[in-house]
């Protein structure tokens, strides 16, 4: 049985999740680092982001350099975000980040599926709008939606790079995809980025 937990991280409120089964995990988005290694058990498999805003992406070069050889799945917009303090707008928040080891970026399909333990799968539908690229992870009972949806939140897609037309139909996709799945948004309580 997978087992899902929460850390609301420094920046923003955004949230990271530690996903756990039978002495390993996996990492969806990456704030604060010292929140997170607590709660890894075992070997830490890989990263998959939501989208690289740098709220969402800011511990990275410290989890790699923990973890090296740390795998980080994204889609190519997200990847371009990863690398350009510009993209990810940490240049604006007087911290700028970049991604310092793009080699350990594995870049993921629209719809293509990962195995993140005995007997679970995670899907990633990309899910553009917020930001270019946004991307939704999909399990049969879980759903990471990232800042695409935040579930009594209205979608910010006024940022440099957002597009409302796509962000209205991702949000659309993603009300689809929750059936009886539990939602597992990219900002707790005060979403700003
Ligand atoms: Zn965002």
């Amino acid at each position: 049985m997978m087992t899902i937990r929460q850390i609301v991280n420094s920046v923003y409120s955004s949230c990271s999740y530690v996903l756990t089964q039978d002495k390993q995990s996996w990492l969806v988005d990456c704030g604060d680092v010292d929140q997170i290694l607590p709660l890894v058990e075992g070997k830490l498999q890989g990263v998959l982001l939501t989208h690289a805003h740098f709220d969402h992406i800011y511990g990275l070069n410290n989890l790699v350099s923990l973890f090296p050889g740390l795998t980080v799945y994204t889609i190519m917009a997200g990847f371009n975000g990863l690398l350009s303090d510009k993209l990810n707008f940490s240049r604006y928040y007087g911290d700028p980040f970049i991604f310092d080891s793009p080699d350990s970026v594995k870049l993921v399909r629209d719809g293509e599926c990962i195995s993140l333990f005995e007997g679970v799968e995670i899907k990633a539908v990309a899910t553009p709008g917020h930001s270019p690229g946004c991307v939704t992870w999909v399990t049969e009972d879980a759903i990471f939606t990232g800042d695409s949806y935040i579930p009594g939140v209205k979608t910010v897609a006024n940022l440099p790079h957002s597009d409302k037309e796509l962000a209205l139909k991702s949000e659309a996709l993603i009300r689809d995809m929750v059936e009886n799945r539990s939602i597992y948004p990219g900002h707790a309580a005060s979403n700003e980025i």
